[in-house]
């Protein structure tokens, strides 16, 4: 990773008075819903991540979203990739990427993307099955094997992954180390994913300390292994991620503190969250009373199948917040996404000010997991996605155009 050619301007996008003045200055009607996606913010995140995690390489998850702007941007900056099938490869191949850029991190591939990753020199790929084991020894036997154990947060936003993945630390890990040197596999690394947005720091000293006795293990029956990923799950908050990388920094430097491991991560939200906002408008207001006290339904012009998709795995979103200045009383309310779906139900009894036909509705840190699950469910568009810029970088000069005015038109 370099940073050299990197420079941050620390304004970012005041959004609630670009959208102001979309509205005032050039009568924009905001019919449709769409993204703002500050780049700079990725930048941003990338400083942080250097600062802060100096000894992780960040290999961002593409599931995550799929903005061609941010990948290229991501890309520029020389962090490495965590691809999870061969169109996510192929994606970011074209863009100049090399195989020493990128692992595989899906612990089942297809055979065609197998095949894709042998002739391609895609070497490093995650497994943690028998089945897997065989079907890569059979495919791409040169394949740089990273064996994911599971270990799962208590507390993240999106829990589970550790049900589908990765094997159990104790007794399988070693089994499939054994089997994998028996079948002449090279087992490179440990890998594992907490869950995404971890809350409980805790989980990762212990997957680090977990990973350490396999590497030794692994070192005893004479695999030397090299690599440890630790995965995603960071949080952008500042002050989450500070915390939860005093807690990685120290469990690195007890259990791995030579630099003969390499150790690498595998964000996602990390660096896509804060640089999307999307903006909705209110289409309907229904008011009820309840033992004389008005509530209010809304209905706003982004729903469940689209922007807010990943509320159907369980995640609370934070507060949408009014671009108009409303006075200070605030209301029990629910708000409905613009589908037919009754499922279609984004808020319930939350309590916003009294809000009217064609107010506008922002929600920040939007950039994970949302453009990349949204549908046409019910025929509705796909959010438009408006990038802003304000970061100068060798490499992106011709994309400093995105400036205010680009958002604004
Ligand atoms: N790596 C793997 C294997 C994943 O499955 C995921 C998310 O599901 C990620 C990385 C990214 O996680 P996050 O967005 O929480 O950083």
């Amino acid at each position: 990773m370099s940073d050299k050619s990197v420079t941050y301007y620390k304004d970012s996008l005041d959004i609630p008075d670009t959208v102001r003045t979309m509205q005032t200055v050039h009568g924009h009607n905001f019919e449709e819903p769409f993204y703002i996606c500050d780049l700079s913010e990725i930048v941003n995140k990338f400083i942080m991540w250097k600062r802060i995690l100096p000894r992780i390489i960040p290999y961002y998850a593409v599931k995550c979203n799929t903005y061609a702007p941010l990948l290229t941007m991501l890309a520029e900056l020389g962090i490495g990739f965590d691809c999870a099938s061969g169109n996510e490869i192929v994606k970011i191949q074209a863009l100049g990427v090399l195989p020493n850029r990128i692992v595989f991190a899906n612990p089942v591939k297809r055979t065609s993307e197998l095949l894709y990753a042998r002739k391609h020199g895609i070497k490093r790929m995650t497994f943690d099955n028998e089945c897997e084991l065989h079907r890569v020894k059979k495919l791409f036997p040169d394949a740089e094997l990273i064996l994911r154990i599971r270990c799962d947060a208590k507390k993240a936003w999106f829990r589970g992954l550790g049900e589908k993945y990765g094997c159990d630390p104790k007794i399988e890990a070693f089994e499939l180390i054994q089997s994998a040197l028996s079948l002449n596999m090279k087992v490179i690394g440990i890998s594992f994913h907490v869950g995404s947005g971890c809350l409980d720091y805790g989980t990762y000293f212990k997957a680090i300390a977990t990973a350490r006795k396999i590497f030794d293990l692994s070192e005893k029956i004479g695999n030397r292994m090299t690599l440890l990923d630790i995965g995603g799950g960071f949080i952008s908050d500042v002050q989450a991620f500070s915390e939860v990388a005093k807690v990685i920094n120290q469990a690195l430097s007890t259990f791995f503190p030579s630099n003969d491991v390499t150790v690498i991560a595998e964000p996602g939200r990390y660096f896509a969250s804060a640089a999307f906002t999307l903006v909705t408008k209110v289409i309907n207001v229904k008011e009820a009373r309840n033992n004389g006290k008005p509530s209010f339904a809304y209905t706003i012009n982004c729903g469940i199948h689209a922007g807010f998709r990943y509320l159907l795995f369980g995640r609370k979103l934070t507060r949408p917040e009014v671009i108009r200045e409303t006075n200070e009383e605030k209301y029990k309310c629910t708000i409905w996404g613009p589908t037919c779906d009754p499922a279609d139900k984004l808020y319930e009894d939350i309590r916003l000010p009294k809000l009217q036909v064609d107010d506008v509705l922002i929600f920040r840190n939007f950039g994970a997991y949302s453009t990349v699950l949204a549908t046409n469910f019910n025929g509705f568009e796909m959010a438009e996605i408006k990038p802003y810029l304000n970061v100068k970088h060798e490499n992106l000069n011709q994309q400093t155009e995105w400036d205010r005015q680009t958002i604004i038109q």
